[in-house]
């Protein structure tokens, strides 16, 4: 039986390399090589024909809307743009593949040679891009009776080509070395900030639960100044951000368990289980010979006109790194503020909040204080705490006009979650302005100067700090709508 070694362990003793192949479903309206729609949720085998079914003498037809989005992605990603290369035949047979080959790029991609930077506890990555090529997904197989949804165990499978043919980009890392124990974590950030810039070129819905979005991580691992890295093994089709990390800390774990017993390290894809954060062997990993590719003779060559990349060029928005730091300069907000949102993701819901009318230094409080807290307790991510950006620019400007303090505004926004309806409406309900009224406020200030006869007394003596309690008293009495500032001056006034 396998040990596994403490990740802390495990990194006193080896470097890992990491490398992150993505792959990415393009939000074309139809497929790569034919016109069948995209849509993803159709009734199975709906939404296909000859060519995506690869009937005999069906002949592909290249998606222009799919080779414009991978340039875009590749001139992101700070790419080379080729301008001459080839699709490429990966011959295989698996049931979800009705033609046994798919439609890829081997030796001559699209795009090569990039970079993206990521930020890691105050540390700067740059991960290079090896390679962002275009390719055909593949349909789905559904294992029916089993326990696991896997082949093994199964009663019956079922195959459903709506996903065949899809336009699917693969964005290939350089082995990612120097990040040590960050390793997991840069991992984590290098996805989540892929993720974020495709979101931003509108290329792709990039939702991982979907699938639309995932992720094959490769580690190894070797003593540090080895001479040459260690085996990798590749973990497939992780489909969160979080799986991510937790595969690559796993991976760090059982390697070392390997190699401190002797062992080697197989080369394998291997597959990771949510439930408890394991990989377990898959099948041993093929070599690229192993696919006998080979240009593909039905489909002309692709070369983009330097005219059309320099268009597709000027045309790029706003990338998300340029986004956050001129963010951070309008919000006058701190490295570790910003990180703070980043982390929340609140990025967006602040902006909103601003856009609504709210003050920057508001927005950022009630968000990440306050909601960061609710969305906390439920166990929801803050986006689906159930408090929208406009609510909160309301509330925002209920406290700054003097109608509530920041305890009654947490009254409301706890309204709010309750679904009591509107700021307005739960202040007016409840009960909740600021009691500013001076005859209300005196009359609670002096029962609480009359039912603290010793505070007071200290007061008279000239400590001033003593005043405290005494608003307290103020503030309890009612129930926490006075005015509190009001309330201290007219405490210091009484026992001048
Ligand atoms: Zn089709």
């Amino acid at each position: 039986m396998l040990e596994l070694v403490p990740y802390d362990e495990a990194l006193s003793r080896y470097e890992p390399v990491i490398g992150l192949e993505t792959h990415v479903e393009l939000g074309t309206v139809t497929k790569m090589f034919c016109g069948c729609p995209t849509t993803f949720g159709l009734p199975p085998n709906t939404a296909v024909c000859p060519v995506c079914l690869g009937l005999p003498g069906s002949l592909p037809v290249t998606n222009r809307a799919a080779i414009e989005y991978t340039i875009t992605i590749g001139l992101a990603l700070n790419c080379t743009i080729a301008t001459w290369c080839r699709f490429a035949r990966k011959n295989y047979f698996y049931p979800d593949m009705p033609k046994n080959f798919q439609i890829s790029q081997y030796d001559e991609p699209l795009c090569t040679d990039g970079f993206l930077d990521v930020v890691v506890e105050g540390q700067s990555f740059r991960i290079g891009i090896e390679r962002v090529h275009l390719e055909e997904d593949t349909g789905k197989s559904l294992h029916v009776g089993g326990a696991t949804g896997r082949i093994h165990g199964a009663d019956y499978s079922l195959v459903d080509y709506n996903r065949a043919g899809i336009p699917l980009v693969e964005v290939v890392t350089k082995p990612v070395v120097g990040t040590g124990s960050l390793a997991p974590v840069v991992g984590r950030a290098y996805v989540t900030e892929l993720r974020d810039l495709l979101r931003s070129l509108g290329v792709s819905d990039v939702r991982m639960e979907e699938g639309s979005l995932r992720c094959d991580v490769n580690t190894s691992l070797a003593p540090p100044g080895a001479p040459e890295w260690g085996t990798r093994t590749e973990t497939k089709n992780v489909n969160s951000l979080r799986s991510v990390e937790r595969a690559i800390r796993f991976e760090i774990s059982r390697q070392a368990g390997v190699l401190d017993a002797g062992g080697r390290v197989v080369q394998e894809t291997r597959h990771f289980h949510e439930d408890n954060g394991s990989t377990t062997s898959g099948r041993s990993k093929e070599e690229a010979q192993d696919y006998r590719y080979f240009p593909e003779p039905d489909l002309v060559p692709l070369a983009p006109p330097p005219d059309w990349v320099d268009s597709l060029r000027a045309a790029l928005p706003e990338l998300p790194a340029a986004r956050r730091a001129r963010l951070q300069a309008e919000w006058a907000l701190s490295d570790r503020e910003m990180a703070v949102l980043l982390n929340l993701g609140a990025l967006d819901l602040i902006g909103e909040t601003i856009g609504a009318g709210s003050a920057p230094a508001d927005a950022y409080k009630w968000w990440t204080g306050e909601l960061a807290r609710q969305a906390n307790q439920a166990g929801v991510e803050l986006p689906e705490v159930g408090v929208s950006p406009a609510q909160v620019a309301r509330v925002a400007e209920l406290v700054k006009s003097g109608t509530l303090n920041d305890k009654l505004a947490r009254q409301v926004l706890e309204g709010i979650l309750a679904g009591e309806g509107s700021p307005d409406e739960i202040v007016a309900a409840r009960g909740l302005a600021v009691v500013s009224d001076e005859g209300v406020l005196a009359e609670a200030v002096d029962a609480a100067i009359a039912a603290n006869p010793d505070i007071a007394a200290k007061i008279r003596d000239g400590k001033v700090a003593a005043a405290g309690a005494l608003v307290g008293a103020v503030m309890k009495a009612t129930r926490g709508q006075a005015d509190a500032t009001r309330a201290r001056e007219l405490i210091l006034q009484r026992l001048a």
